[in-house]
C-alpha cells in the first residue's frame, strides 16, 4: 500500500534513461536492460577474461556477465552502486551472474564467498562495500559461508580511477592480508568491475597462502581496454 502510493508520488526511474519505469522493471527499463553489453564468456572456457587472469595466478575459473562501457547503462548502474547509496543494484547483478551460468560450471561448486575489502576506513564512509550483496546472494543460493574477515586491506590505497596499468599494479602489490582461518577447497573471490586483474592478483595470491587450494572469480562486468 505505501509502496503504491510513493510509487504514484516519486516513480521509480530507470537508471540508463531515466523513463519511468514499469513496476515489474528493477533499476532498467526493457531496452536499457536489451543494451547492456553481454560477455557470453558463459559460452567459452578460452574466453579473454579466463586468459587475462591465468596469467597470473592458478585459476578454477572466472565470469562476468558483462562488459563494462563508458556511456552506457552499465557505467549508470554500477555508478549507482558504488556511490549512490544503491548496493541492492548488488543483489540484481549477482541474480544475472545466477541465471547465465550454466549449473555444471566450477563456481557452483566453491565452498565460501570472500569479497574483494574495502579499506575499513572507506567502507564507513561509502556505508557498505559495494560488493557485499552480490557476494553475499551467492553465498545464500550455494548455502556455503560468506567470509568477510579472512581478507583485509592493509593500507588504504589510493583511489585507482586515474592510474595506469603499471602504477595500479604497484599500488595494491601488498595492500592485502590474511587473517587465518580453517582452510577451504576452493573460493569464489567477488569483485565490482575487472579491469587489469591488479587488485584480484593481490588477493588471489594472498589467499592461495594457506587459506584455499583453488580459487573462482566472480566479476559484475569486465572493462577491457580502458587503461593507457
Ligand atoms: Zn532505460
Amino acid at each position: 500500500m505505501l509502496d503504491d502510493l510513493l510509487a504514484v508520488w516519486f516513480p521509480k526511474c530507470c537508471w540508463g534513461c531515466k523513463a519511468a519505469l514499469p513496476k515489474k522493471q528493477q533499476w532498467l527499463c526493457v531496452r536499457c536492460q536489451a543494451q547492456l553489453p553481454k560477455t557470453y564468456f558463459e559460452c567459452e572456457e578460452n574466453n579473454q577474461l579466463n586468459a587475462l587472469l591465468r596469467q597470473y595466478l592458478p585459476l578454477e575459473s572466472a565470469y562476468a556477465p558483462f562488459y563494462f562501457k563508458q556511456k552506457t547503462p552499465i557505467q549508470d548502474l554500477l555508478h549507482a552502486l558504488k556511490y549512490q547509496g544503491k548496493p541492492n543494484i548488488g543483489v540484481w547483478m549477482a541474480q544475472q551472474c545466477f541465471a547465465r551460468l550454466p549449473k555444471k560450471h566450477p563456481m557452483f561448486f566453491c565452498d565460501a564467498v570472500v569479497p574483494v575489502p574495502l579499506h575499513p576506513k572507506r567502507e564507513r564512509k561509502r556505508g557498505y562495500n559495494q560488493v557485499e550483496r552480490f557476494g553475499q546472494y551467492w553465498a545464500k543460493q550455494l548455502g556455503v559461508p560468506y567470509l568477510k574477515q579472512v581478507l583485509l586491506r592493509e593500507e588504504q590505497t589510493k583511489t585507482l580511477v586515474h592510474m595506469t596499468r603499471k602504477e595500479r599494479w604497484e599500488e595494491v602489490k601488498n595492500a592485502f592480508s590474511i587473517h587465518h582461518t580453517k582452510e577451504y577447497n576452493h573460493l569464489l573471490l567477488v569483485d565490482d568491475v575487472i579491469t587489469t586483474g591488479a587488485t584480484l592478483t593481490a588477493c588471489g595470491n594472498a589467499l592461495l597462502q594457506g587459506v584455499t587450494q583453488k580459487i573462482s572469480i566472480l566479476g559484475m562486468a569486465y572493462a577491457q581496454n580502458i587503461l593507457p
